[in-house]
């Protein structure tokens, strides 16, 4: 697997055309999450879909990429149809399927209640390409006659199993009927109840069927800690954690080859015995460096998510975010790393004042999926522990890590490195 830079005509294993690879590259998405992988290609072979996604997943791009590639932007008039369930997420839809339509100029509206019509039906006349709309406002402007759907090629029921609970189903059912019977469908739900089911076999042809789960069942083994830490200090944090015997093997996460490489560097030059895996390596590189971290030769390996995905090591007793990850599913995707085989693990993230939005978005993310014990521990973010240049390290990094045995540690504190 390698880390393509970001190529005009490529997003990971998809390709893709000139105008939306600009999108991409002016939002940064440089590879599909896994969900977009799973749904782009079946969408874009014109199929139904039922995906079973969370929010975080990148479900929203999963959808969003297809639905730019279909709207003909010379063509007035409204060519795809989401429906999601509440304003907040009309507006968020709408705006990042209005940032992935930029690259070929597609006009996105997203229409919501609460608010006066005269700016939707403005934008309706303006010839909007793609609504994104709550059905209770999508449903009165149909009956206003502002809103034909009769050009309609593709409808998306986002977050179904909520419009669901919300008492959405008999309006949703009409909406989908005034739209053409071969219309392409797509469902995102992130739980799949009956009524949801009944709603796709009702309403999806031979959909093809996706599944991603976030990678829960490790994560309640997974101590995971937040420290506020402003970015020049983030080096004497991780060093801090380093010098102590009980992060006896970690795998450190940085957002770029670049800065991989730079950690690395770093910490080598301070007498850390590390290793960076990452796309730009060469395969026989990444296997020399997997066969020196199982041997002991290595302390610690800096990578790249992408390098990183689908890595088993053994042993792995810390997970660091040196640079906050992507999404929500990257973040559990990487802590994950630890913890595995019914071993304990440490997660330790690094949180500037600008990541706090996306700390948030990650305990919303994990709400639910996580027993109390995992709860994040170290204070949160809000409260965390500012660690830098004249600090002591951190008391003591390990802290209130549950499960391992004495013996078992000494076992592996005693190995040489
Ligand atoms: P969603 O699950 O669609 O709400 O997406 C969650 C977050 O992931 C959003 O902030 C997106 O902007 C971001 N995102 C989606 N796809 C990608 C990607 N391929 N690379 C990086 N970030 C992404």
């Amino acid at each position: 697997m390698t880390q393509t830079p970001h190529k005009e005509g490529t997003f990971g294993t998809l390709s893709v055309g000139a105008p939306l690879a600009r999108s991409l590259r002016e939002m940064q998405y440089s590879q599909p999450t896994l969900i977009q992988e799973r749904v782009i290609p079946p969408l874009r072979a014109g199929r139904d879909v039922l995906a079973q996604a969370q929010t975080g997943s990148g479900k929203t791009a999963g959808f969003g990429i297809p639905i730019s590639e279909r709207v003909d932007p010379r063509r007035h008039g409204v060519q795809a149809l989401v429906l999601v369930p509440t304003r907040e997420l009309c507006i968020q839809v709408a705006d990042e399927l209005g940032r992935l339509g930029k690259g070929s100029a597609i006009r996105v509206l997203p229409i919501y209640g609460g608010v006066g019509f005269g700016k939707q039906i403005g934008g309706l006349r303006a010839g909007a390409q793609v609504v994104v709309g709550t059905p209770g406002r999508v449903e009165d402007l149909m009956q206003r006659g502002d809103l034909r759907l009769s050009d309609v090629r593709i409808v998306i029921l986002d977050e179904a199993d909520r419009m669901l609970d919300i008492g959405f189903r008999p309006a949703i059912e009409r909406i989908l009927r005034a739209t053409p019977a071969g219309r392409q469908t797509g469902l995102f739900s992130a739980t799949l109840p009956l009524p949801v089911r009944e709603l796709a076999q009702r309403h999806l042809r031979e959909p093809v069927t996706v599944e991603v789960h976030p990678e829960r069942a490790t994560v309640d083994e997974i101590e995971q800690r937040f420290e506020r830490v402003e970015e020049v200090d983030k080096l004497e944090a991780l060093r801090a954690y380093l010098d102590n015997p009980a992060t006896y093997l970690a795998l450190v996460f940085r957002r770029t080859t670049y800065r991989a490489d730079k950690l690395t560097r770093d910490l080598t030059r301070r007498g850390y015995r590390v290793g960076a895996l990452h796309g730009r390596r060469s395969q026989n590189q990444r296997q020399r460096v997997l066969a020196d971290l199982k041997a002991g030769k290595l302390q610690a390996l800096i990578a790249t998510d992408i390098a990183a995905r689908g890595l088993d090591i053994a042993g792995l007793t810390h997970v660091f975010n040196y640079d906050m990850p992507d999404t929500s599913e990257t973040y559990v995707h990487r802590i994950g790393r630890t913890g595995r085989a019914g071993e304990t693990g440490t997660a330790v993230t690094f949180v500037t004042a600008d990541d706090e939005d996306d700390v948030r978005n990650i305990e919303r993310y994990l709400a639910g999926k996580r027993d109390k014990t995992a709860t994040p521990t170290g204070g949160g973010p809000a409260r965390g522990r500012r660690t830098g240049p004249g600090t002591p390290r951190p008391a003591n990094p390990r802290g209130s890590r549950r499960g391992r045995s004495p013996e078992r540690r000494r076992e592996r504190t005693s190995q040489p490195r």
